[in-house]
C-alpha cells in the first residue's frame, strides 16, 4: 500500500545489467514496495525480479552474526545443516574475533606460502566502491593479481575479442539506440527472460519498423516480434557468422570507406573466409545457404544496424571467436560509431561492467591496465603506495585448480557463490573443501559459506551507498533505504577491517571517498562525480565534459588502439570440447530463468519470486520428451562425464529437439554438476553452453 509508505527512497535495482532505476517506499524501516523510475534505461519500467525481489533481506536465514566455524565439523554440503540455524556447524563470535581470525588466518598463509597461495573473489552484485577495495585488498595486502569475479563465467571471452579488435571491452553503443537502428541481430542472448527491460525496447523498435533478425538454437518470447527467427545448431555460431562474412566479401557489401578509415586487416579477412561459402558451412550450421545470404545481405545493406550477444556467443570454448566473428560483422560493414550501429554485449549482472573496470580482474588492473605495463603500473603503485605483482593472476576456474595442486591455499570469497556457479561442482566444491582458510562474507549461509572457516555478514543492496555500472555503461546511484539488521556491517568496511589486519592504512569513512580515490586511477570516471551523481542519477561514460550526460555512442572518429584503427580477428570453426556421441547423445545448455538470479541466493528467498518458480525443471521439445517415454512434468534424469542430477521435465515448443536446457539457480538439482569446465584459451571461460548429457526416465 504506497499510501502507508513513510518514506521514498530512490535507487537502482540489484540484479540484472540492464540497471533499472526505481524507488523504494519504506515504512518503519522495511520496504514495502518498489515502483520504477523514469531512469535512462528504463523510462519507469520494471520486471518481475525488480518489482517483487526485495524482500529478501529480512529473510528468515539472513545472518545475524559473525560466525566461525565449529572444530571438527567437516567443510562441505551437509543436506542435514539448516541455514536458518547455523549453529550446528558454526558459533557466532564478535566482530573483533571474526575480523581477527578471518585476516589472521590468510596473514599465516602468506607468511608461511608467500602471497600466491592467497586468492579471492569479488563480486558483480556489489558496488563499484566495493570492487576496487576489493582488488585493492588482494593485489596490496596479499600481494599478487589472483583476483577474479563472475565476468569470468559471463563476458569474459566478449571482452577478450573487443579488447584486441576494439581496444575497449564496453558496448559501443547503448540498448536505447535499438530504436534508431534499421536492423538488429540479436544473437545467443533471450532478453526477455534475461535482460526483460531491455527487451522491451526491442519490442518498440520492431513495432516502429525496426527489423529484428534472432540468431539462436532455441526459439524465444521475441521471435513473435522478429522478421527473421533462424535457428542454428548449437555450438556452429562461428561457422553461421563466417559463411556471412564470406557473402558479405563475395558480393561486395562491405563498406570500404569505413573498412579503408577505420580499420586494419580486412585483406586476410577476406583471404581466411574464401572457402566458407554458406554452401561449404550449411551442413555445419544447419541453416539452408539461401537463409545465410538473406542474413548478411539484410544486415550489410542496412542504414544503420546493432548487434547485441549473450551467453549463448561468450560461455563456448570458442566465445572468443564468436564475438570476434560478431565484430568483423560490424566494421565490414561500417556498423558502427553511428547512431543506431554498434556492438552490444548484454551484460549480466547489475554491476558486471563497473566491476569489472574497477579491476576485479587477474590480468588488468582498474580501466583494463596490464598488469605487465610497467608505466602504467607504477601509476597504481604510486596512488597506493605499494609495490604491486607484475604477473597476472589466475582465472576463477583456474583457482579451483590450483587449490586442488596446493598452490592456493587461502581464499576471501565476497558474495559469490562458486559452490553453484563453477562448472564441474564435484571438481569445485573438491577444491573449496580442500582450502586451509576461507573467508566469505554475505547475506546468508550460502552453498559456498558451508565450506567457509569464517563467515562475515555482510550488507544487501537496499542497505548500502554505492554506483554501479549498466550495460549501457551509466554510472548509477544507488542509495540506502533500510538499516542494516542485526550485526550485519557494509562490504567497505569489513574489507577495510581486513585490510587493516594486513598492515594496510586504510581510513574511509564512506563509499564517497572510495569514489574520489578511484577517479584518481579511472580516467573512465572523468567528469562523474559523487555529487553529480546524487544530482543526476546516471551518466554515461566516458563523459567529455561536467554538463552532458555522456557518450550513448562511442567511437565516431577513432578506436581507443594505436593508431585509432580497430583490427579483423580471423576465425575458423572448431568443434565444442566435447561433441555428443552415442553414449552423451544430447547438448545439454544452462542458463538463468527470468524469476531467478544467477544462484538464487537472493530471488529463492524473496517470497513472489520463489513462488512463481520453486522448482528445478528441465525443458525438453515436445518431440524429444515423446522419444524418451517421460510424460510432461515427470521426473527426469540427466547424466554427463561429470555427474548426475533429478528434476522435473518440462515441455518447451522452442527447445530444438537433441537438446535440453537446465536453470543454473537450484542447488537440490545443481546444473554445474554436469557443466564442462573447459576453457576458451583467450577468455579463460568455461562452455556453460554445450556438454553432451543423456536422458533417461527417473
Ligand atoms: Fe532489474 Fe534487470 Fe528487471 Fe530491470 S530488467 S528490473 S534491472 S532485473
Amino acid at each position: 500500500d504506497s499510501a502507508a509508505a513513510d518514506r521514498t527512497v530512490d535507487s537502482v535495482c540489484p540484479y540484472c545489467g540492464v540497471g533499472c532505476q526505481l524507488t523504494y517506499h519504506v515504512k518503519d524501516d522495511a520496504i514495502l514496495h518498489v515502483s520504477g523510475r523514469d531512469g535512462p534505461s528504463n523510462q519507469n519500467r520494471l520486471c518481475v525480479k525488480g518489482r517483487f525481489g526485495f524482500d529478501y533481506p529480512r529473510h528468515a536465514a539472513r545472518l545475524t552474526a559473525p560466525l566461525i566455524r565449529r572444530p571438527g565439523v567437516p567443510k562441505g554440503l551437509d543436506p542435514d545443516f539448516d541455514p536458518a540455524d547455523p549453529s550446528t556447524h558454526f558459533r557466532e563470535a564478535s566482530w573483533e574475533e571474526a575480523l581477527d581470525a578471518a585476516a589472521g588466518g590468510l596473514t599465516a598463509l602468506k607468511a608461511a606460502h608467500g602471497p600466491k597461495a592467497l586468492a579471492g573473489f569479488g563480486s558483480a552484485k556489489c558496488s563499484n566502491e566495493e570492487a576496487w577495495l576489493f582488488q585493492k585488498l588482494v593485489r596490496t595486502g596479499f600481494g599478487s593479481n589472483n583476483v577474479d569475479h563472475c565476468t569470468r563465467l559471463c563476458h569474459a571471452s566478449s571482452v577478450a575479442a573487443l579488447m584486441e579488435c576494439l581496444g575497449s571491452g564496453a558496448v559501443t553503443a547503448s540498448f536505447m539506440q535499438a530504436l534508431e537502428a534499421d536492423v538488429v541481430i540479436l544473437t545467443g542472448c533471450n532478453p526477455a527472460v534475461n535482460h526483460p527491460v531491455a527487451a522491451t525496447y526491442f519490442k518498440q523498435a520492431a513495432r516502429r519498423g525496426t527489423r529484428l533478425i534472432i540468431l539462436d538454437p532455441r526459439g524465444q518470447v521475441l521471435d513473435a516480434y522478429a522478421s527473421l527467427s533462424v535457428r542454428f545448431t548449437p555450438g556452429a555460431d562461428v561457422a553461421l557468422f563466417n559463411a556471412m562474412l564470406n557473402v558479405i566479401v563475395a558480393e561486395e557489401l562491405y563498406d570500404d570507406a569505413y573498412i579503408a578509415e577505420h580499420t586494419e586487416g580486412f585483406e586476410a579477412l577476406k583471404a581466411s573466409v574464401v572457402d566458407m561459402t554458406p554452401e561449404a558451412m550449411s551442413e555445419l550450421c544447419g541453416v539452408a545457404p539461401e537463409t545465410i545470404r538473406d542474413i548478411a545481405r539484410r544486415y550489410a545493406t542496412a542504414e544503420r544496424a546493432m548487434i547485441f550477444w549473450g551467453m549463448g556467443i561468450s560461455q563456448h570454448t570458442h566465445g572468443t571467436d564468436n564475438a570476434r566473428c560478431l565484430i568483423s560483422l560490424a566494421l565490414a560493414c561500417g556498423q558502427t560509431g553511428r547512431p543506431g550501429t554498434g556492438l552490444h554485449p548484454l551484460r549480466g549482472q547489475n554491476n558486471v561492467q563497473g566491476a569489472s573496470d574497477a579491476g576485479l580482474i587477474p590480468m588488468v588492473l582498474p580501466d583494463y591496465q596490464p598488469v605487465g605495463d610497467a608505466q602504467l603500473r607504477a601509476a597504481f603503485e604510486e596512488l597506493w603506495a605499494t609495490p604491486l605483482d607484475d604477473q597476472p593472476g589466475l582465472t576463477v576456474v583456474e583457482i579451483m585448480g590450483a587449490i586442488h595442486a596446493g598452490e592456493i591455499r587461502g581464499m576471501l570469497i565476497q558474495g559469490e557463490n562458486p559452490a553453484m556457479s563453477d562448472p564441474d561442482l564435484h571438481h569445485a566444491r573438491g577444491a573449496l573443501a580442500r582450502l586451509e582458510h576461507l573467508v566469505v562474507q554475505d547475506l546468508f549461509v550460502t552453498e559456498t559459506a558451508q565450506f567457509a572457516d569464517v563467515i562475515l555478514p555482510a550488507s544487501a543492496w537496499p542497505e548500502k551507498d554505492g554506483t554501479v555500472t549498466n550495460t549501457n555503461r551509466q554510472v548509477q546511484l544507488g542509495r540506502a533505504a533500510v538499516a542494516l539488521p542485526f550485526d550485519a556491517r557494509p562490504d567497505w568496511w569489513i574489507l577495510q577491517e581486513i585490510a587493516r589486519r594486513f598492515g594496510l592504512a586504510w581510513d574511509y569513512a564512506h563509499p564517497r571517498e572510495v569514489f574520489a580515490e578511484m577517479k584518481l586511477g579511472m580516467a573512465s570516471l572523468d567528469h562523474i562525480s559523487w555529487a553529480r551523481l546524487e544530482r543526476e542519477g546516471s551518466v554515461t561514460y566516458p563523459c567529455p565534459a561536467d554538463d552532458t550526460p555522456g557518450a550513448d555512442v562511442v567511437f565516431h572518429d577513432a578506436f581507443p588502439r594505436q593508431g585509432g584503427r580497430a583490427r579483423f580477428s580471423p576465425t575458423r570453426p572448431l568443434p565444442p570440447d566435447e561433441p555428443v556421441d552415442a553414449a552423451y547423445p544430447t547438448v545439454l545448455t544452462t542458463g538463468r530463468q527470468l524469476e531467478h538470479w544467477h544462484t538464487g541466493s537472493m530471488t529463492r528467498r524473496s517470497r513472489v519470486l520463489d513462488a512463481l518458480e520453486p522448482e528445478a525443471v528441465a525443458s525438453l521439445s515436445p518431440g524429444e520428451l515423446d522419444r524418451l517415454g517421460v510424460a510432461p512434468g515427470a521426473p527426469l534424469t540427466i547424466t554427463t562425464r561429470r555427474g548426475t542430477i533429478t528434476l522435473r521435465s518440462l515441455s518447451d515448443p522452442a527447445m530444438p529437439d537433441g537438446m535440453v536446457f537446465v536453470p543454473f539457480c537450484y542447488a537440490e538439482a545443481a546444473a554445474n554438476l554436469l557443466t564442462n569446465p573447459a576453457l576458451d584459451p583467450y577468455g579463460k571461460i568455461p562452455e556453460f553452453k554445450y556438454a553432451a548429457c543423456r536422458l533417461s526416465r527417473a
